[in-house]
């Protein structure tokens, strides 16, 4: 993989890599934790790496459409050990309320991510993450509607896919908004 670093207006959004995302977890996705080494090699080339993390209530509506998941405090919401999580300058709480999915990045609760991003001069985003057709396909599209160039990681993403297809119809959509896709490796 080319280590080029980028330049301070360009920042990485690492998406929802948390326990129960990954094997073993209430809502796991398949490959969830294979995409760690990839997003901790990407890392360093950053000044600025911000992640999110489903952050619920015990109690959400939330919890009518999914099975309980990053309960906030519970190992499940933790980052997945192994994820260099030193390197996050912010992170962002999302879903925290009772009404709340807080499926995009851009919902946080903790911080205003948008005011905080243009705060820095950043007007690229390369996301990663979990998962590709739900918190990292919000993401995408919320960060596209507010005029932030965005690059996806493809190898760097995993998707649900409770109904199969969804990660490539997300891919499709992402791409539709603007967003360009690349792999480690050909960046
Ligand atoms: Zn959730």
């Amino acid at each position: 993989m080319s280590q080029e670093s980028f330049g301070p207006e360009s920042a990485l959004l690492v998406v929802d890599v948390q326990n129960d995302f990954c094997p073993g977890g209430t809502l796991a996705v398949d490959g969830g934790d294979t995409i760690i080494p990839v997003i901790n090699a990407w890392m360093p080339r950053f000044a600025t790496v911000v992640a999110s993390r489903d952050w619920h209530p015990a109690n959400s509506v939330h919890f009518t459409n999914w099975p309980p998941h990053c309960i906030a405090g519970t190992y499940g919401a933790q980052f997945r050990a192994g994820l260099d999580t030193e390197r996050f300058l912010l992170v962002l709480d999302k879903g925290t309320g009772n009404a709340d999915d807080g499926y995009s990045a851009f919902e946080a609760t903790s911080e205003d991510l948008e005011s905080w991003l243009h705060g820095r001069g950043i007007e690229m985003l390369y996301v990663c993450g979990l998962a590709t057709d739900y918190c990292v396909l919000q993401t995408v599209l919320d960060a596209r509607r507010l005029g932030f160039g965005v690059t996806v990681i493809g190898d760097a993403i995993a998707a649900v896919e409770v109904n199969p297809g969804d990660g490539q119809r997300a891919q499709e959509a992402m791409e539709a908004a603007g967003a360009r896709f690349v792999l480690s490796g050909q960046d």
